[in-house]
């Protein structure tokens, strides 16, 4: 292993590997999004189908002409954020997105306005292919209001909104933490001081968590304003847009229902019972009484100390994908053939991974930093994943089709997850060994599924205290996430005082236009241990349905793909297997006691 062979190749994206060349075909971009303004603005509420079709036809190819240079400029960027030549074509790419979003912004609105007239031209056959598309369309529109109106929003939201979002990320990034480590005084930034949550050592992960809520939790005044003043305002929004509750503008970007959400959110609270049982068993395996809020995610005591390089891990997951399809093996390999993933550890690299579709190339770009622990192999794994949807989709469908919601843009990686985990299992052999991999798997299920689901209680708890006209302050909004993380937890966890400040720095809270960005992560988890649990019971045959449900990008709404499957999304009966194969995991786990 060379550690070139740990770093992506960038050139497959581009004809010219130069700089000049890219700016070149990004403000060729830029002027192309010009014409198509000149050309189609103010005409396309009168257009035919067929009409319809030809330009999302050739939007459609234009955004691929252009992909290629773009996601060039972005992807060195994250893997080199140091040197002069990518700032500049990260910030040019960045521009042109801008002016290009600006040019084409009054596609969807005049389309809107056509869909609104006429509402049957989307059954006409010459738009069959995008009629998903324009049916997301049609629900977006009536929402809309006039171009002025719209101007002000963006006007009030730059200088309100993201204003608050902006002074949240200065306010976070420059805290600093004092913490003895080793016994020694240390100062840690908030990137450096939460990492410890992961620490073997039980009494610095408590003492990290304490001094991180402690210090952000001085500052509530400022943040329970900010909180409030956010919400507050999308609960005005709400009721400007006639959106029906302050859920529906996240149902709407994330193609789902209320009567789905509920179903899901009513079977994770049938089922606290469950994982308060799997939280008292680990807390036995970690030889306590009870667990502490600083033990959620730790690792497990006595477990192996083993590094794993990157041929084995490479080894490993191609093999796991081969044995679930032949056809996404060779995909899979070919990620790490072609060099599709930049895994070397270096400074200048943005942190975290990702995995981003390159349609043209019907392939992927993968970014990590593979460290050589089993935590690496499981993110490998879970990128990989999403280049398996982005191979399958990238080959049965266009662009503007495979526009993917959160709910389900999550079903490749998990699913590659569990696809690992049950090769490790096959291989390893001993109790602490299977314990291990069955935490991490059980772990994130509790993360994802359940401490994710009391982030939805408590944000519907705030909208219903403003809608009351209710007192908000720090100590009421305390109150409420206490409340909210009780209703999952109960007397299974034992938490830090400090918790109560959680929300102070949770930053999903203060993005500007995310609201309830928190259920597509409860919904990812258990519709996709829902469809392992189906590959259990199916075998092979279950093999192709995952893989049309993968190709249909975003072509058909998350209830329509279940539907072919045959399940019903809205009914609690469906949801209940994902907790039923969790169970499964459970047993498993105890197996091993
Ligand atoms: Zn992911």
């Amino acid at each position: 292993m060379t550690t070139e062979e740990m770093r992506w190749d960038l050139t497959h994206l581009v004809e010219f590997d130069d700089p000049a060349w890219i700016e070149e075909r990004m403000s060729a971009a830029v002027k192309e999004s010009e014409s198509f303004r000149d050309k189609y603005r103010g005409k396309i509420e009168s257009f035919n189908a067929q009409q319809i079709k030809d330009l999302l036809e050739s939007i459609d190819e234009f955004r691929l002409r252009y992909e290629g240079p773009f996601k060039y400029a972005s992807l060195s960027y994250s893997a080199d954020n140091t040197t002069d030549v990518n700032k500049k074509l990260y910030d040019r790419s960045q521009t042109s997105y801008m002016m290009m979003g600006q040019n084409l912004a009054f596609i969807d609105i005049e389309l809107g306005k056509l869909l609104t007239k006429n509402p049957d031209i989307i059954n006409d056959s010459a738009v069959a292919e995008y009629k998903h598309y324009l049916e997301r369309i049609q629900r977006k529109s009536p929402h809309f209001l006039s171009e002025e109106e719209e101007q002000i929003i963006i006007i009030k939201d730059r200088n309100g909104i993201q204003a608050l979002w902006n002074l949240f990320n200065d306010w976070l990034s420059t805290r600093t933490f004092k913490i003895e480590v080793d016994g020694e005084m240390k100062e840690m930034s908030y990137g450096e001081i939460t990492g410890l949550y992961q620490s073997p050592n039980r009494d610095l992960r408590k003492r990290a968590m304490e001094v991180v809520f402690g210090t952000l939790g001085k500052d509530h005044l400022l943040w329970s304003s900010a909180l409030k003043a956010i919400n507050a305002d999308h609960v005005q929004m709400t009721k400007l847009r006639k959106w029906d509750s302050p859920m529906t503008q996240s149902l709407i970007d994330n193609d789902v229902d209320e009567e789905t959400i509920q179903a899901l959110m009513n079977t994770i609270e049938k089922n606290v019972g469950m994982v308060r049982d799997y939280l008292k068993l680990k807390a036995k395996v970690m030889g306590l009484d009870i667990l502490g809020n600083w033990d959620l995610s730790a690792p497990l005591p006595n477990v192996p100390d083993k590094k794993w390089n990157w041929n084995e891990a490479k080894e490993l997951v191609v093999n796991a994908y081969t044995d679930f399809d032949y056809e996404v093996g060779t995909w899979i390999k070919e990620m790490y053939d072609k060099r599709h993933l930049d895994a070397e550890v270096r400074s200048g690299k943005r942190s975290g991974a990702f995995c981003s579709t390159w349609f043209n190339g019907k392939s992927a770009y993968i970014l990590q930093s593979y460290n050589e622990r089993i935590g690496d192999i499981y993110t490998s794994a879970h990128e990989l994943g999403h280049a398996m949807h982005a191979y399958l989709g990238t080959r049965a469908q266009k662009p503007s089709n495979y526009e993917i919601g959160s709910c389900v843009a999550e079903t490749g990686s998990i699913f590659g997850e569990l696809l690992l985990t049950e090769k490790l299992l096959s291989k390893v052999e001993s109790k602490e060994g299977k314990q291990e991999i069955l935490a991490i798997v059980l772990d994130e299920f509790v993360a994802a599924a359940y401490q994710v689901s009391a982030r939805v209680f408590f944000e519907q708890s705030i909208y219903d205290a403003i809608e009351k006209n209710k007192l908000l302050d720090g100590e009421a909004i305390s109150k409420l996430w206490v409340e909210a993380r009780d209703r999952i937890f109960g007397d299974a966890v034992e938490w830090i005082p400090e918790d109560k400040w959680w929300w102070t720095m949770k930053l999903h809270f203060y993005i500007p236009n995310y609201r309830f960005y928190n259920y597509p992560y409860v919904y990812a988890q258990l519709f996709v241990f829902a469809m392992y649990k189906l590959y259990k019971e199916q075998g092979k045959d279950f093999v192709p349905k995952l893989k049309n449900l993968l190709a249909a990008g975003s072509s058909k709404s998350p209830r329509q793909l279940a539907a072919e499957i045959g399940f019903d999304i809205t009914k609690e009966d469906f949801w209940q297997k994902g907790i039923d194969q969790f169970s499964e995991f459970v047993d498993m786990f105890k197996d091993t006691l």
